[in-house]
C-alpha cells in the first residue's frame, strides 16, 4: 500500500473517533429525545463531522405500524447553503458550537424540517424505500442513475427533493428504531462507500441513544399518570397548574379551574361493588377527556375528584365548558345508574378564575373546592362558580 493511502485512511479513523468521541459524549448529556435528534443530525451533517449536506431523521412508531419523519437539517437551496458554509467556515464552528445552536434551531425550524415532519409512511414493502430500510434493517444506495430509476416515483423522495442519497437504519439492540437519510444535494459530492460504512457505524450509536431516551419519556409518562384512568395525575396536575398559571402571568391571560366530583358514588359502589365503581371512574375521565377536547388537561384529583384546567379561559367561558362536561355525563347511559337516587350518574363542579379570584394556585384550588361544596349543597349534579363580590 502507498504511504499517501496509508496516511489518508489513518486521517480518516482519526476524524472518525473524534466524531465518535464528541457526538456520544453530547449524546450522554441528555435525555430529551428532540436534543437527541438534534445532536445526531448535527453530527451526520456538519464539517466537523460526516459533511454530508442534509440529513433527516424518521422514528417507527409501533403502534401505527408506521415511519414518522421528525427532524430534518439542512439548508433550503444552494444559496442558502452558501451561506451557512460560509459562515461556519469562518467562525471555525466545532461540533459543539453547533450542538450549542439547539436552542436557536429550536425557535427557527427550516423548510426541509417542516417537509419531514409532515411525512408518514406505512412500514409496508411496497412504500418506498424508507419504509424499506426500516424492514429490512439494512442501509440503502441510491447514488447511481440506474438504481435512481426505480425511486423516481417515490412521492416522499419527490417531497424532500433528493435524488442521490443513502439511507441508514437506527438499530437498538437488534431492533430497528428509525432510519437516517442522508444526501449532498448542494455539492453534488459522490457518497462513498467510506461515508456510508461510517454512517451505518454512527446510526448504531445514534439508536442507542435514542432508545434510551424515548425509554426515559416512557417512564416520566407513566409515573405523572394514573394508572386506573390513564388521566395525568395529583402530582402532574399540581406541576401543569403551576406551569399554566406562569404562562397565564406572563401573557396577562385568564386561566380557569373546574373540579369535578361525582354524586353519590358511594351509594354506587356499595350498590355495584367496586369493580363496576372503577369501571364508571375509568368512563368518566374517558369523556371528560373527549369532551375537552384539547381545550384543558384533564386531572384525577383523588379518589372520585377530576380537575381540568383551561388556560385562556375567562369565567363564562370556563363556565359553559364546565356545563357541557357535566351535560356529556348526565347524558351517557352508565351501567347499573338505576341504583342512584336519581336513576342517574350525575357529577357536580365548581369553577374558579385567574386572576380575579386568586393569584396564587392553593387559593385558585381551594376556591375551586368551595365552588364545589356549595353545589353539592345545593342539590348536586350542577356547576357552580366561585364569585367574590
Ligand atoms: P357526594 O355526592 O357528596 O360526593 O357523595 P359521595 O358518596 O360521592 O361522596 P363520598 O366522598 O362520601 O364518597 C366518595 C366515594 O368514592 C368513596 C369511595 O368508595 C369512592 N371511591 C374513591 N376512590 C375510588 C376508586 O378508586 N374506586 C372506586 N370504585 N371507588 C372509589
Ligand atoms: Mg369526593
Ligand atoms: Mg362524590
Amino acid at each position: 500500500m502507498e504511504k499517501k493511502n496509508v496516511q489518508e485512511i489513518l486521517d480518516r479513523i482519526r476524524a472518525e473517533l473524534s466524531i465518535f468521541y464528541e457526538i456520544g459524549n453530547a449524546m450522554r448529556s441528555t435525555l430529551n429525545l428532540e436534543e437527541i435528534l438534534f445532536i445526531i443530525l448535527t453530527g451526520v451533517t456538519s464539517h466537523a463531522g460526516l459533511g454530508f449536506n442534509r440529513a433527516m431523521l424518521f422514528l417507527v412508531n409501533e403502534q401505527e405500524d408506521a415511519l414518522e419523519g421528525k427532524m430534518g437539517i439542512g439548508p433550503h437551496s444552494v444559496e442558502e447553503a452558501g451561506l451557512i458554509w460560509d459562515r461556519i467556515t469562518s467562525q471555525q464552528m466545532s461540533l459543539e458550537d453547533l450542538i450549542s445552536a439547539y436552542t436557536f434551531y429550536k425557535k427557527g425550524g427550516s423548510e426541509l424540517d417542516k417537509a419531514v415532519r409532515s411525512i408518514k409512511v406505512p412500514l409496508r414493502e411496497d412504500a418506498g424505500v424508507l419504509a424499506m430500510t426500516a424492514l429490512e434493517g439494512m442501509s440503502f444506495e441510491i447514488t447511481t442513475d440506474e438504481t435512481r430509476r426505480k425511486t423516481e416515483n417515490d412521492p416522499v423522495l419527490r417531497c424532500l427533493r433528493t435524488e442521490h442519497f443513502v439511507t441508514v437504519p437506527l438499530k437498538a439492540k437488534d431492533k430497528v428504531v428509525g432510519v437516517i437519510l442522508a444526501d449532498n444535494l448542494f455539492t453534488k459530492k459522490t457518497i462513498l462507500k467510506d461515508d456510508i460504512r461510517t454512517l451505518t457505524m454512527f446510526a448504531n450509536h445514534a439508536g442507542l441513544a435514542i432508545e434510551n431516551s424515548r425509554l426515559y419519556e416512557q417512564t416520566v409518562y407513566e409515573s405523572n399518570t394514573d394508572t386506573l384512568t390513564r388521566l395525568w395525575n395529583h402530582g402532574y396536575f399540581q406541576f401543569l397548574l403551576t406551569e399554566e398559571l406562569k404562562k397565564a402571568y406572563e401573557s396577562r391571560s385568564s386561566l380557569s379551574l373546574v373540579m369535578f366530583d361525582i354524586d353519590n358514588f358511594k351509594n354506587y359502589n356499595d350498590s355495584m361493588g367496586h369493580q363496576m365503581g372503577d369501571q364508571i371512574l375509568r368512563e368518566v375521565a374517558r369523556i371528560l377527556k373527549t369532551t375537552c377536547d384539547g381545550k384543558g388537561s384533564v386531572a384525577r384529583y383523588g379518589g372520585e375528584e377530576f380537575t381540568v384546567i383551561l388556560p385562556n379561559l375567562g369565567k363564562n367561558t370556563a363556565q359553559e365548558t364546565a356545563e357541557n362536561l357535566r351535560k356529556a355525563i348526565e347524558g351517557y347511559p352508565f351501567k347499573g345508574q338505576e341504583v342512584q337516587p336519581t336513576k342517574n350518574l350525575t357529577i357536580s363542579a365548581g369553577l374558579s378564575t385567574y386572576p380575579e379570584d386568586a393569584l396564587d394556585k392553593e387559593r385558585l384550588i381551594y376556591l375551586a373546592d368551595m365552588a364545589l361544596y356549595e353545589a353539592k349543597r345545593t342539590g348536586k349534579n350542577k356547576v357552580c362558580v366561585y364569585r367574590s363580590k
